[in-house]
């Protein structure tokens, strides 16, 4: 490493630490200050005799993942247990889909069970029973005051965050798409079957999604020919020239064979597919963010993206959706690299605000970008995984040597 590239090395190691530093003495400032003010409304409001139930109000959270599930601990912790308050979790799985593993999970075999993770109900242990109350139900629509569920039922809300990420029109490698631990476990061996039987297999989009996806499989199944194709000219191209550089080379010294740069004509407005100036049609995963929800109530809050507009503090840009908060992936927060770390960074804020709000105080806590939110930890292959350091590049070229060498001496 020349003496430059370990002085940028350093640099980006400091910028980083100092990035955590920040973020970390923020979140710890707003905790104490929220659980100390919970606690004080605590001890100044607690009726003598419980509220009737039926004036209890809610706060509703819909969606549970990155973004919803902290923001529900975060109010069930700091909301003044006097009973004025409940925290209604509104979410159609039955399983936390843990995002992260599902390109591997659709290549390696007999590990699917570990992408869904079981909701557990003693995570809210902290706050009195019946204080957060779980349905397993999709809202289909958001109105002023209230929420619609799938099943017919109205919901009435103080105060709700809007937590429902994004949805991938084909489903697999990114989401599976379905509500049960048992149909995601199916879809996911039905990738890996369908990988294990092809010679051939072609990935649109070099995004971190399609390149552990192809490394993955590739490193699986070296004798089949594997094209990753990428409408941009160059992989990763939401991250800098670095990382996508070490990643073009790790991709190469694997064999998959990478088409670059072909333009975009076209893109199915649903998702599905894109249209390349060549004519040809590829199917793709395109994200499209879950706003549809506030469609009806609010349709100027709903950029050209699809995202929901939100202000600093994370509310909704429009006001006739009062008292609404959004955070995650559906919320139009302006992140470079939207991922479970700014996910769960907008939680904190939102449910902040909802805390300040129930105690009868203006949402100030605000929700900006930040650089160090961007980081990625990349996969490439079973055996590797991109760090900065070069050596774990030459790692991986040496790997692949002697995996060519071997295979040349079978
Ligand atoms: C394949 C893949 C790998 C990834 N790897 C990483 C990684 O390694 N590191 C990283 O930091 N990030 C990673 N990400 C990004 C990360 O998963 C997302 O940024 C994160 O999931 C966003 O969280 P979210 O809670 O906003 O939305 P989501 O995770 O999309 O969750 C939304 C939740 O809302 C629910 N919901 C949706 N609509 C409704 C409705 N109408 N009513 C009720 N509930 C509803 C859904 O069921 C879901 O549980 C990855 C993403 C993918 C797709």
């Amino acid at each position: 490493m020349s003496a430059l590239e370990r002085i940028r090395k350093t640099f980006l190691v400091a910028r980083l630490l100092a990035h955590g530093v920040q973020v970390f003495s923020a979140a710890l400032r707003r905790a104490i200050s929220t659980r100390f003010a919970a606690l004080t409304a605590l001890t100044a409001s607690t009726p003598n005799t419980p509220p009737d139930p039926s004036k209890v109000k809610n706060i509703v959270v819909v969606g549970a993942a990155f973004a919803g599930y902290p923001a529900a601990r975060i109010l069930a912790a700091s909301i003044p247990r006097d009973g004025r308050y409940r925290v209604v979790v509104i979410e159609p799985n039955s399983h936390f889909n843990f995002t992260w593993v599902m390109p591997r999970f659709c290549v390696v075999e007999g590990h699917e069970h570990k992408a869904f993770i079981p909701y557990t109900p003693a995570f809210f242990s902290q706050g009195p029973k019946d204080m957060v109350h779980w349905v397993r139900d999709r809202v289909t629509s958001v109105e002023r005051g209230n929420v619609v569920l799938g099943s017919g039922a109205v919901l009435a809300y103080e105060y709700l965050i809007i937590a429902t990420g994004s949805t991938s029109a084909n489903g697999l490698p990114s989401r599976p798409g379905v509500e049960s631990k048992e149909e995601g476990m199916e879809l996911l061996k039905a990738m890996q079957a369908r990988i294990k039987a092809a010679t051939q297999i072609v990935v649109a989009g070099a995004g971190a999604v399609g390149v552990e996806l192809v490394s993955d499989a590739k490193n699986q199944y070296p004798e089949k020919s594997i094209t990753l194709v990428h409408s941009r000219p160059a992989v990763m191209h939401r991250f800098g020239p670095g990382l996508q550089k070490a990643t073009m080379d790790a991709l190469q010294a694997l064999g998959v064979d990478v088409v670059l740069g072909e333009r975009v004509v076209d893109r199915s407005e649903t998702g599905g597919f894109i249209m390349l100036e060549s004519g040809r049609k590829i199917e793709c995963d395109c994200f499209k963010p879950a706003s549809g929800l506030v469609a009806n109530v609010a349709p100027n809050a709903i950029t050209s993206s699809g995202h929901i507009r939100v202000k600093p503090t994370l509310e909704v840009d429009d006001a006739a959706l009062p008292n609404v908060f959004v955070c995650g992936e559906v919320a139009d927060t302006k992140d470079a690299n939207p991922n479970s770390r700014t996910a769960s960074r907008q939680a904190e804020v939102a449910a902040d605000n909802v805390v300040l709000a129930v105690q009868g105080k203006k949402p100030s806590y605000t929700y900006k970008p930040a650089w160090g939110d961007g980081v990625i930890k990349l996969s490439l292959g079973l055996q590797n995984r991109l760090r900065t350091r070069a050596s774990s590049l030459n790692d991986k070229i040496r790997y692949r040597k002697e995996q060519l060498t071997q295979q040349a001496s079978r």
